[in-house]
């Protein structure tokens, strides 16, 4: 099969890598693609948006497959406009991708079709978003409608930040267009993990769940970033969990949007909050969670090839092979993120940290002039190890990241330090 995956970070990475080991697979190739992904891909510098670039790409590679990574071409209607032409996609089209491109649309559905989530209101003025805080009482969290980076959902602690985030969303701006309706809800109390179910558009498929740490510093503390590192599997999902978010919680989800008329091809990525009343959703996102993915792929058994082209064809869906083992995804970002940073920094050490055994290393926000990878984004790489159990994946990654240097780098020290406190307790 000629694959064609869309997207250039830690997550496509991880895809192609884990894509790349496939029998199945003739071509693969990558729009745009980053140094990584050029050790399995042909990398076509390409941005994301250029929908009719992908298009005539897709159409001279001879696409059997196109993997769409990101979720704002998703949402701009990009698999649409494949599958118009004839491709098989895998990721859903404009209007399913709305469950994560309008967080009144995921509330709204959610409450049609029964499925547990926060209390909330949808406000187009402030006024009664601040009125409907106060009914709620603090701490509430106010989120942006639209699609703001993961950024735009606020936890506010009292009524005064409340009023602020209203503020900073409806009247000054900060999220543009994304941030003019606001979504405002009750604060769930528990633990979060992240679950990933596929459908073919009719019927689905559990395949994973992890935790990652959303947190610039240890301990949960600082700022929101992409995602510092995650781990799979979680110890609170077990198989009943599983079952239980299935039936309560996807299925109603992919039934609702497919009486939508929106049949949902691709991989559905519910955050989870577990809490006492049991799980309930946070929000929806309509593509793999970066960095979960990178842990997902690094622990999944079997080839994940057949899985993204029965989703994307509306086939029958093979059951996804348990993990026998523990994937743990380290971030390595620049000195200054989830601020400003700088690039073009020189990275050493990657193939060393790859020498430890059951690392790869996944790269996010990296480039490659003349003379070596430099860094590029905010997050850079991803050092991903596998072993038995998370504390042995932990082990390994750390023993990896050691190993790799570039001015400024900084890291969590305790990803999946968090499953190994429960476990214990
Ligand atoms: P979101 O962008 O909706 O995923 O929200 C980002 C983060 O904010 C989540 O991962 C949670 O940690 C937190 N969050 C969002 N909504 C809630 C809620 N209703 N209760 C508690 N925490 C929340």
């Amino acid at each position: 099969m000629n694959l064609l995956v869309v997207g250039g970070g830690g997550r496509e990475h991880a895809l192609c890598w884990k894509l790349a080991q496939s029998p199945k697979l003739s071509r693969l190739v990558a729009a745009p693609g980053n140094p990584g992904m050029a050790r399995h891909a042909a990398c076509v510098a390409m941005s994301v948006d250029d929908h009719d670039g992908i298009v005539r790409l897709a159409e001279r590679e001879r696409a059997d497959l196109v993997v769409v990574g990101p979720e704002v071409p998703l949402v701009a209607g990009l698999a649409d406009r494949l599958r118009d032409k004839g491709f098989a996609v895998f990721g859903p089209g404009a209007a399913a991708a709305a469950l994560e491109g309008s967080k009144a649309f995921a509330k709204d559905l959610m409450t049609r079709a029964g499925i547990p989530t926060a209390r909330y209101g949808t406000f187009t003025e402030a006024a009664p978003a601040r009125a409907f805080c106060r009914e709620l009482g603090a701490p509430v969290v106010v989120k942006a409608d639209g699609l703001a980076a993961g950024k735009g959902a606020i936890v506010c602690a009292t009524l005064a930040d409340a009023d602020v985030a209203i503020t900073r969303c409806m009247e000054r701006r900060e999220f543009g267009v994304a941030g003019a309706t606001v979504v405002v809800e009750e604060f769930l109390r528990g633990e979060e993990v992240s679950f990933f179910a596929l459908s073919n558009g009719a019927a689905c498929v559990p395949l994973s769940a992890a935790q990652d740490h959303k947190t610039v510093f240890d301990g949960d503390r600082g700022a929101n970033t992409g995602g510092m590192g995650a781990f799979t599997p979680v110890a609170s999902m077990d198989a009943a969990m599983h079952a239980r978010v299935m039936r309560e919680i996807v299925e109603p989800t992919f039934a609702g949007i497919a009486r939508d008329g929106a049949p949902y091809r691709g991989v559905l990525f519910v955050g989870l909050m577990l809490t006492a009343g049991g799980p309930k959703v946070i929000e929806y996102n309509v593509r793999f969670g970066d960095p979960e993915c990178q842990a997902i792929m690094a622990a999944m058994e079997g080839d994940l090839l057949p899985l993204l082209d029965a989703a994307a064809r509306g086939a029958p869906l093979p059951t996804p092979d348990p993990a026998a083992r523990a994937a743990v995804c380290v971030v390595v970002a620049s000195g200054g993120y989830p601020g400003r940073y700088p690039t073009g920094l020189p990275i050493d050490g990657i193939d060393e940290a790859e020498r430890v055994p059951g690392v790869v290393v996944f790269h996010a926000g990296t480039a490659l002039p003349d003379g070596g990878v430099v860094t590029a984004g905010g997050r850079v790489l991803g050092v991903t190890a596998t072993a038995d159990d998370v504390p042995a994946a932990v082990e390994a990654a750390y023993t990896a990241v050691a190993r790799i240097r570039f001015e400024g780098m900084h890291y969590r020290r305790d990803i999946g330090r968090r499953n190994a406190t429960q476990e214990a307790s």
